[in-house]
């Protein structure tokens, strides 16, 4: 399946933001937006002017899209299934996001990045409910219990983001037991509990033109 391969940080100078995609080294003063806060390229210094409102709209799809490291039809997908859904929109869309296996482990904390997430769910190295499931985009229902396998509760990745995960941002929606690793997606988020800084309505407005 398509990718996108070039560098990380570059998405995020492109965002004017951090999308915290590259584990603790977003954490530290080596996080290129604390050294280079402006678009990437040649002409990237000066490219930063007053945006359009189209332009707008745009850069904050952008920076949700690249937040949970999907592409552009699979993001559309996921608006068009948050607006057959009753409720708002905008908050469908990111509960759905958030429903990701590989967003569930990420936030966790069993991982750095969510890039990392969806590499070793890939490689078998979590259980849903005491089942093996590998699919990054597997829906986790409220009550679903997410664990590490055994034989993965060494791995150095693993070990290292259980010991920095207190920096990061634990969330209510997720019951975590980190002696054990394993946790519980305990409901559905609302808006307010999800550490998400963007304006969902303006990716909203995009798609509805
Ligand atoms: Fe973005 Fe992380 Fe790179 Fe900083 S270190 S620019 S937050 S990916």
């Amino acid at each position: 399946m398509a990718r996108y391969r070039d560098a990380k940080c570059k998405l995020c100078r492109r965002e004017g933001d951090k999308l915290f995609l590259k584990g603790d080294r977003c954490f530290s003063n080596k996080c290129a937006i604390e050294k280079r806060n402006y678009p990437p390229g040649q002409h990237g210094r000066g490219r930063r002017g007053k945006l359009s409102k189209y332009n707008v709209q745009l850069r904050e799809k952008q920076k949700l899209r690249r937040m949970y490291g999907l592409l552009e039809a699979q993001f559309r997908n996921y608006f068009y299934k948050a607006a057959r859904q009753k409720g708002i929109t905008g908050t469908n869309l990111l509960c759905l996001l958030e429903t990701r296996l590989d967003s569930v482990v990420y936030r966790m904390g069993f991982v750095s990045s969510r890039a990392m997430a969806r590499q070793l769910i890939r490689h078998n190295h979590f259980q849903v409910n005491g089942k093996k499931v590998n699919i990054p985009s597997y829906v986790v229902k409220p009550g679903d219990r997410i664990s590490t396998r055994e034989k993965s509760k060494s791995l150095f990745v693993v070990q290292e983001a259980i010991k920095n995960f207190d920096s990061r941002q634990a969330v209510s929606y997720i019951d975590m037991d980190t002696s054990r690793l394993e946790g519980e997606f305990l409901e559905i988020p609302s808006r307010e509990a999800i550490p998400v800084p963007v304006n969902e309505q303006l990716i909203v407005e995009l798609y509805s033109k």
